[in-house]
């Protein structure tokens, strides 16, 4: 494993913190607005995408020919630490630029590509993802909306579920069964949906931590043109696979978490309970854990440098972080003491409510992106050998 930076990567750490330090408000850092102010939280996202898009980093790792600057994986880990460092917003087409637009390069047409790509960067266009229906989430494969090829059109019926920005989305790229009689991993295509057009109602879920980004996506005879469809009818599976290989491979994000458990220090002082052994405790196994993470994160990075793709191992990364995650939001909480149990937006809660709001949301990230469950299984199975269970 590599520890340590050469000096051309501390390079260009200086040269992506000074870029921050000059480009990035004030009023922006320390992961912007909790979800109720989710309105506001959108376009700092929407502005804050347009920045890194002229400033050239989201296209950071992409080859140069494709107008990249052909970075190494280490260089990409040190632009996401620092992002995380200073506490960088979201970007609002985050699935449109991590997810699709490397599957297009890798699967996608040259219209597709010329038509999309540069679009879904820039931010011009918005995608969300419809995959998830309301009996195909880990079983992604017993989804069961329809597309059937209609007058030279695909026309799709169905209902997708928890799809994340469906409601300010310009497009989705959306799975759905074109040969019923097919295997379930076979017959599916991968499909570029119009968001806005006749037979597509988007349906906001409201959640606990008051916001409403996940929405449901009714189909009823939505149209799509065959230039839409990803490759062929039947490759939707393959095609989804990268995706999640795009999504499952990301990068080192101890940064963001080794800032928590200072943050919680610093409220853990603030509330006047810095001194107490179970609060210290806490915050000491968060510092713990937190830097296994980062150790963790150098070791796959140390592969990724070795030119090897994430493997089944990064199910272990997965599972840790949000598990850890969750730990960690709870301890901050259980440091607010009766203040904790306050809604975020309460004119009493502490720190803006950003602690109780963390906590709601860390809920989430054992769900997606491979539940708890569903990672502890790929572990059982394809990292230590055992057998398939019943
Ligand atoms: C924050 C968030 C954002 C999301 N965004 C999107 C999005 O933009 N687009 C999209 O398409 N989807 C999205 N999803 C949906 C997500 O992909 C699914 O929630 C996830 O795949 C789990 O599916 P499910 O909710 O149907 O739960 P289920 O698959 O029904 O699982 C229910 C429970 O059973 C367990 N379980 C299921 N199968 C097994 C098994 N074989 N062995 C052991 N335990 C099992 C699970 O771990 C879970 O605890 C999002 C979800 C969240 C939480």
């Amino acid at each position: 494993m590599d520890l340590g930076f050469t000096p051309e990567e501390e390079s260009f750490r200086q040269e992506v913190r000074s870029w921050l330090e000059s480009n990035l408000p004030a009023a922006w850092r320390h992961g912007g607005v909790g979800g109720y102010r989710e309105e506001e939280e959108t376009e700092i996202q929407r502005d804050w995408q347009r920045k890194l898009y002229e400033g050239g980093w989201l296209k950071l790792g992409w080859p140069q020919e494709a107008g990249g600057r052909g970075a190494t994986p280490v260089m990409q880990a040190i632009y996401q630490e620092e992002m995380a460092t200073i506490g960088a917003p979201g970007i609002l087409g985050r699935l449109g630029v991590t997810l699709l637009a490397p599957t297009l390069v890798a699967h996608g047409t040259q219209w597709q590509k010329e038509q999309y790509v540069e679009k879904i960067l820039s931010g011009e266009l918005i995608f969300c993802q419809g995959f998830s229906e309301p009996d195909a989430g880990s079983d992604l494969a017993g989804l069961r909306t329809k597309a059937e090829k209609r007058d030279g059109k695909w026309v799709l019926d169905g209902q997708k579920t928890w799809s994340s920005g469906a409601h300010y989305s310009h497009k989705s790229f959306l799975l759905a069964r074109t040969d019923p009689s097919a295997e379930p991993h076979r017959g599916i295509g991968f499909f570029l949906v119009d968001m806005h057009q006749p037979g597509v109602e988007v349906r906001r879920i409201k959640q606990m931590t008051g916001g409403g980004e996940f929405c449901e996506i009714f189909l009823s005879g939505a149209e799509v043109d065959d230039r839409d469809l990803v490759a062929q009818p039947g490759d939707g599976w393959k095609i989804a696979m990268t995706v999640f290989g795009f999504e499952r491979g990301g990068l080192a994000q101890a940064a963001r978490f080794e800032r928590v458990v200072a943050e919680m220090a610093s409220l853990a002082r603030e509330r006047g309970v810095g001194s107490d052994p179970t609060t210290r405790q806490k915050i000491a196994q968060a510092q713990i854990e937190a830097h296994v993470f980062r150790l963790i994160g150098l070791r796959n990075l140390t592969r990724a440098q070795h030119g090897h793709a994430p493997g089944p191992e990064a199910s272990v990364t997965k599972l840790y972080w949000s598990e850890m995650d969750k730990r960690m939001q709870e301890a901050a909480i259980g440091v607010e003491g009766m203040y904790g149990a306050l809604a975020p937006e309460s004119d009493f809660s502490v720190q803006d409510g950003r602690w109780q709001y963390g906590w709601m949301w860390a809920q989430a990230e054992t769900i997606y992106a491979g539940s708890s469950e569903i990672q502890r299984n790929i572990i059982a199975e394809r990292v230590l050998g055992l057998p398939r269970g019943r």
